[in-house]
């Protein structure tokens, strides 16, 4: 059965390509009735910070995308933290020692240098030429004594052409002599290096299929010799197209927000943003773009994933955000609508939650991200404010229109039953035919006097919400 793994290293940071990479590797899980793991992969990070794998879950945590094993969850193939598989590692290097796959190379970095420039020099590829591959006792002795310690690389097999066939990017063939030589699979400090460590954890951990980003593509026949030389059998490969800025520059930092924690922060909600990711380098074939977990996981098919770069498409995303905010549950968008307006500094006490709700409801077309509730909202949750100076103009050009204001809140103070979008229609009614005023001249009155603005929401919207109270409360502040 199939067995994926997202094998994140904990930078503190996650990546839209990140993301990405985990969620294609869950649909692929889901879709297949198989596992999805997580893997902590610390052991290139000097230290393993607690909070830099935090970041990782809850990244996956608010995408939606569950993990079945992971450093806290377990799982019949643990450790799933590398930094905790230390004894697992020595052990399959000692493995390749047996089988005299590998050796330890003193070289120095400045003699890496050197062999490098030497090599370009004579227009040569760099690679480690195996300087050290036939040391013997005595001079490997002589190489500590002056202080060096080795780090052990693995012979790459002579003239053997590595063959793969990638899900997305069809047959790869490559000669072991480009490979750059011999490479290190444990530092001089006895830390294993991402190479050869990925290999013995997808082996042991009977992973099926790789799913990972194209940066890694020249890594896989690297990968594949030591799958040989351990005796494993290998999983199939799959690489995920770059993604690309607007620009067609690989995504960066220039491009604005990278990291999920970002888009989360301005007010994307979690499905917008994994259905959106889902679409950079996948598309359904029915071509609906608009797609929950659910039909998403029932689409996926890793051979329709593009080998061409996928472009990030912040306009895109954008839409497909605002889809979202109008068609989510209203009580769980409020809840989430609230911290921005806390953030804002209004203050929320005096309203009630069912309230609020209806506030977001009426408001919620208007916003692109969350962060954007706070400006739509303002009007609702205010009932200060300033007079804009086109307002104050447009009612300082004829008595009438603030008389239009007069009338108004007396018929508000007279007013036996509640004010409601009806009431206040037949009001304004009224007011029009005792004063002879239509239109413009009728209804931008009542909107200044209430927000001060002269463009807004729909005002029997506005009133119903505010009730009598605060619309009188407003009307004598405008008045005073
Ligand atoms: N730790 C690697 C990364 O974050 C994992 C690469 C892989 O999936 O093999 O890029």
């Amino acid at each position: 059965s199939v067995r994926v793994r997202f094998a994140p290293s904990p930078t503190g940071f996650m990546h839209v390509g990140n993301a990405r990479t985990a969620l294609f590797n869950y649909l692929f899980a889901r879709h297949n009735n198989g596992t999805f793991i997580l893997r902590i992969e610390d052991t290139d990070t000097e230290r393993h910070s607690e909070e830099a794998v935090k970041v990782i879950y809850e990244a996956l945590k608010w995408m939606g995308l569950d993990w079945d094993e992971g450093p806290d969850r377990g799982g019949p193939y643990g450790p799933y933290r590398q930094s905790e598989r230390l004894n697992i590692y020595k052990e399959f290097i000692e493995k390749l020692k047996e089988k005299g796959l590998v050796y330890e190379c003193y070289c120095t970095q400045e003699e890496l240098e050197q062999m490098r420039k030497e090599q370009l020099e004579r227009g040569e590829p760099p690679r480690y030429t195996g300087k050290c591959r036939h040391l013997t006792e005595a001079e490997k002795e002589k190489l500590r004594a002056e202080g060096r310690k080795p780090v052990l690389r693995f012979k790459v097999p002579e003239d053997r052409v590595v063959k793969f066939k990638d899900l997305v990017k069809g047959e790869i063939e490559i000669n072991s002599r480009q490979l750059g030589g011999d490479f290190v699979i444990v530092r001089s400090n006895g830390m294993p290096v991402y190479n050869f460590v990925v290999v013995v954890d997808d082996a042991l951990m009977k992973i099926t299929h790789v799913i990972r980003g194209e940066d890694h593509i020249s890594n896989t026949p690297k990968q594949l010799l030591l799958y040989e030389a351990l005796g494993f059998e290998a999983p199939q490969f799959a690489h995920l197209p770059m993604i690309l800025g607007s620009d067609r520059s690989k995504l960066s930092k220039r491009h604005g927000s990278t990291s999920v924690k970002e888009f989360r922060e301005k007010g994307y909600l979690p499905e917008a943003f994994t259905n959106f990711l889902a679409l950079l380098g996948w598309y359904p074939k029915d071509g609906k773009e608009i797609l929950s977990m659910e039909e998403l996981i029932e689409r996926f098919d890793i051979k329709d994933v593009n080998s061409a770069p996928a472009v990030f498409d912040t306009t895109k995303l954008n839409w497909m955000n605002q889809v979202y905010i109008r068609n989510y549950p209203i009580e769980k968008l409020t809840e989430l609508v609230i911290p921005y307006l806390e953030k804002a500094g209004f203050n929320l006490s005096e309203f009630d939650k069912q309230w609020l709700q209806k506030v977001v409801e009426v408001t919620r077309e208007y916003f692109t991200v969350l962060a954007d509730a706070p400006e739509y909202m303002e009007v609702f949750l205010k009932d200060q404010f300033e007079v804009e100076p086109e307002a104050k103009k447009f009612i300082e050009e004829s008595p009438d229109r603030l008389r239009v204001i007069e009338l108004f809140y007396e018929k508000v103070k007279e007013l036996q039953e509640e004010l409601t979008s009806e009431t206040f229609k037949k009001l304004v009614k009224e007011i029009g035919k005792e004063l002879g005023v239509k239109g413009k001249n009728l209804f931008m009155p009542v909107r200044i006097g209430l927000t001060g603005r002269t463009s807004g929401v729909e005002l029997p919207v506005l009133v119903e919400l505010l009730g009598k109270e605060r619309v009188l409360r407003r009307l004598e502040n405008s008045l005073s």
